[in-house]
């Protein structure tokens, strides 16, 4: 796809006085073709084409007048194109589709300075600023409307205009590869686990909220809480002299501290789903993780209860359904964690411990990360 785009610049006093001359030569040359074809036409000979123009232009006439030899301090793809231009004229001209070329007058036609990519360091564009043959970085007067280079786009060629002391740019850019930018815009994956709560194909992470100091610490509290309870309890059945009245107001005690827990996590499960859904991805493909099973490993059930992965799942669907989203759940035996998803190798010995993904192939990534683009581009799903 190629798109045109044109903004104002701010060129340096030393770039104005470049362009100004790049394009005084422009419009010189340009002339110069035209008067010279008009004198060949006069003597009955043949019109001469732009191509032996410029070869005769550089290595006879140049040479031969060396008063001229101004001609070659600008940039020369932009006076062989004020030459293309005019063969183009007469070429138009020619088969009747326009009148007979005219000469360009100073300050009153539109000759403008051309440049083209002709190597990498050409032609980048950053936010402020782009690199222009000859003339170096430019500062632009508007950031960031023209694509820059980082994100993928190509400016294949441009020209510079003068109008009314202002100085403006227009480049034409590509996106070179429409297809793959568009599919990962498409859909996400998010790969669930415990050591972050959410790693999304779009490359953001949701950590794992029971990790967080605030987290922490109200656990500490619960657990004290709890064990004051359990003695009050202890000694109330040795017949202590524990009022009843006193296990009452601890059991709320640990009750409400509960309480806060839990609506924090909840609270933080509903902003990660709001967020994920607000990019408006056209489908979210998440694993269906073995929540039963996991629990059944008491190693892992507090922190897998912790994650609250059902009501992630449940309120994800909810949302989805609210904002038109498919949701796309995976067999928990797809092994997203294990293909390289630069070349679709299977690791057979990944291990757990390995978080980070090293492939044959060259690839290292997060070993998360890695597992949410297999799920996001994963062809063999449910629909939940
Ligand atoms: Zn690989």
């Amino acid at each position: 796809m190629l798109k045109s785009f044109k903004t104002e610049i701010n060129p340096t006093a030393e770039q104005k006085v470049k362009i100004n001359k790049t394009i005084g030569t422009c419009r010189y040359v340009y002339n110069f073709y035209l008067d010279y074809n008009k004198s060949l036409h006069d003597k009955g000979e043949k019109f001469m084409t732009g191509k032996s123009f410029s070869v005769w232009l550089n290595n006879e006439y140049i040479p031969n007048n060396p008063d001229k030899a101004w001609i070659k301090e600008v940039y020369s793809k932009a006076v062989k194109k004020s030459i293309e231009d005019g063969c183009t004229a007469f070429t138009r001209f020619f088969k009747h589709q326009s009148a007979f070329p005219n000469f360009k007058k100073k300050g009153k036609s539109d000759v403008k300075m051309y440049f083209v990519k002709n190597n990498p360091k050409d032609c980048q564009c950053e936010r402020h600023r782009i690199n222009i043959p000859t003339l170096g970085w430019v500062r632009l007067k508007e950031k960031g409307y023209i694509p820059t280079t980082k994100d993928g786009w190509k400016i294949k060629s441009g020209t510079i205009s003068v109008k009314a002391d202002r100085y403006y740019v227009s480049v034409l850019v590509e996106l070179p590869d429409v297809k793959i930018i568009n599919n990962s815009n498409d859909g996400i994956g998010i790969d669930l686990g415990l050591k972050a709560l959410a790693i999304v194909s779009n490359g953001k992470t949701y950590k794992n909220i029971n990790k967080s100091a605030r987290l922490r610490k109200l656990e500490k509290q619960l657990r004290r809480e709890q064990r004051c309870l359990s003695r009050k309890y202890e000694n109330l059945k040795k017949g202590e002299s524990t009022q009843k009245s006193n296990i009452q107001k601890q059991k709320l005690k640990v009750q409400k501290l509960h309480l806060r827990i839990n609506n924090i996590r909840t609270d933080y499960i509903n902003k990660t789903i709001a967020e994920i859904v607000k990019a408006k991805p056209s489908y979210i493909t998440i694993e269906d993780l073995n929540v039963s099973g996991m629990m059944k490993n008491r190693h892992l059930s507090k922190a897998v209860a912790s994650q609250k992965f059902y009501e992630f799942r449940t309120k994800l669907k909810a949302k989805c359904d609210d904002n038109g989203i498919e949701l796309r759940v995976v067999d928990r035996w797809y092994p997203s964690s294990k293909i390289c998803h630069c070349c679709g190798a299977i690791k057979k010995d990944l291990k757990l411990s390995d978080r980070i993904y090293r492939c044959a192939c060259g690839y290292v990534g997060d070993r998360d990360f890695n597992a949410s683009l297999n799920l996001r581009d994963a062809v063999t799903y449910e629909v939940a």
